[in-house]
């Protein structure tokens, strides 16, 4: 949670934010990361996996008139596929998808966290090993975080692996990230300790959110994230003023949920990478 008020234009307002060529590249990649695997495992190669980019990025766009804006000019465009491109060779060097099969492909998990919120994500892929190991994988189109980022991807993978011991009763042996903006791997093997630990962090964190919702005085944390806030316009930290809160939803609706399923770049992907380009913003990458 890297900043209260953005969650709450998030999650409480739930203000639209606008479609943006990286974060459309993100989904568009992870449909081919996914579908790859219903490929023969011989035909897993990095040329199959390019013809699958174009009807990935048909399936995202025919009907979105916004998304389909984001490329409409060829020399855009075919720098956007370039793009792509390179992400799905950097996903090759990685890994050898046809040496995998995974037991699931975004995987939708939820666990009703007694006394504490719903928790909720999509795996992009659970392998499990035949002594019953599990191993998480998750593709990220960005570049790996900067050091003093890395902490919002370790909560990303905490969260997971809990998810995962809470809905099928076993810890995870390993959870990755794969970076594919510079084909970096970021592994966490996690001790029940760590996850028992973290549990009470996510209670925390709730009765904050919960707190926040009755008092209605959601902070605005001003941080380098802010360049890849939606919201700047409304927000006090930059001048502006919030809208009215809405009125309380009723128990069980989305707002009950911690939620890390959402495709459209929550906070933890948008963060600077290990090697930021100087006067050059970096790409949020988009989540998974
Ligand atoms: S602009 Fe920055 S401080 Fe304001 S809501 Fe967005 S992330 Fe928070």
């Amino acid at each position: 949670m890297t900043c209260p008020l953005r969650y709450r234009f998030r999650v409480i307002d739930r203000l639209p934010e606008a479609p943006s060529s990286t974060a459309t590249r993100g989904v568009v990649v992870h449909d081919v990361l996914e579908r790859i695997f219903e490929l023969a495992p011989g035909r897993r190669t990095v040329g199959e996996a390019m013809a699958l980019l174009e009807p990935a990025w048909e399936r995202v766009s025919v009907g979105d008139p916004a998304i389909a804006a984001l490329l409409d000019g060829d020399e855009e465009r075919d720098a956007w596929f370039a793009s792509a491109r390179d992400l799905i060779e950097s996903y090759f060097r990685l890994e050898d998808p046809s040496r995998l099969q995974p037991a699931a492909r975004e995987l939708l998990l939820e666990h009703d966290l007694d006394g504490g919120p719903v928790l909720r994500g999509i795996l992009d892929r659970l392998d499990e090993a035949p002594t019953g190991d599990l191993r998480v994988v998750d593709y990220k189109t960005g570049r790996s975080p900067a050091l003093e980022f890395e902490r919002a991807a370790l909560f990303q993978l905490k969260f997971y692996a809990l998810l995962l011991w809470r809905t099928r009763g076993r810890i995870p042996r390993e959870l990755r990230f794969y970076y594919l903006g510079d084909g970096i791997t970021m592994v966490y093997r996690p001790e029940e300790h760590e996850l028992r630990g973290f549990e009470r962090t996510i209670r925390a964190l709730w009765a904050a959110i919960e707190r926040a919702t009755t008092s209605g005085s959601w902070q605005a944390r001003r941080s380098r994230l802010c360049e890849w806030c939606d919201h700047q316009a409304l927000c006090p930290a930059w001048g502006g003023t919030p809208p009215p809160l809405p009125a309380p939803r009723r128990q069980g609706d989305e707002q009950e949920a911690l939620d890390q399923s959402q495709r459209a770049l929550p906070a933890q992907e948008a963060l600077p990478s290990r090697a930021p380009k100087p006067g050059k913003k970096t790409a949020p990458a988009q989540i998974g």
